[in-house]
């Protein structure tokens, strides 16, 4: 129906997360009707960020080099590691000033539904950072702030549970309630968020 390169440019937008055919289709002829200097720089933003943006070898965060700019800040305390599902989480945390601490990314919720099982996710990493902490800087807290939904929340049982076993001494707390229930953090305001961050209760 399109010349290839069309229908492959149609093609590549719809596998984007919220982008239906129809929408592909709008954006693509956008891009075809937009000055070429606008239709490149999305190209060369795309390329750039796939060629020198990874995950931070400590946390996997976002990160430009080997560690993310949380981890490289002396002054975020590594005795406090807040776990989140995806980067895009760290934002609207950092977003309340209430937290000080460091990160940890699990990449996803587990969800055995969907194959997502233990090992699909960052947490023996999580558990090998709280049990080999250095002795000078070990890892007081946990704050387990995957999202509110029920895979988020079984994600949390599932590492306060192991923390509870290996690592007694860390205090394992969940974000206080008031956060919408079922939406993901990303969506949470900041005020709430951070009520939910300074009420945090020992699971
Ligand atoms: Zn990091």
């Amino acid at each position: 129906m399109y010349a290839p390169p069309v229908q492959r440019l149609i093609t590549e937008l719809g596998k984007l997360p919220g982008i239906g055919a129809r929408t592909a289709q709008r954006l693509a002829f956008h891009l075809l009707r937009a000055d070429s200097d606008e239709a490149l720089a999305l190209a060369d933003a795309i390329r750039e960020v796939t060629e020198k943006v990874g995950l931070c070898d400590v946390c996997f965060n976002l990160a430009e080099g080997p560690r993310c700019q949380i981890c490289e800040d002396p002054r975020r305390d590594a005795g406090l590691i807040c776990v989140i599902e995806e980067p895009g989480d760290v934002v609207p945390i950092e977003r309340t000033h209430e937290y000080r601490g460091r990160y940890h990314v699990l990449g996803g919720a587990l969800s055995p539904i969907d194959g997502v099982d233990p090992e699909d996710l960052k947490l023996s990493e999580l558990f090998a950072r709280v049990e080999n902490a250095a002795p000078d800087e070990p890892v007081r807290e946990v704050v387990l702030a995957t999202n509110p939904t029920t895979t988020g929340e079984a994600t949390a049982l599932y590492v306060a549970d192991r923390l509870r076993r290996t690592a007694p001494e860390v205090t394992v707390t969940r974000l206080a309630s008031g956060l919408p229930v079922g939406a993901d953090l990303e969506y949470a305001d900041e005020v709430t968020l951070g009520k939910a961050l300074a009420g945090r209760r020992a699971l």
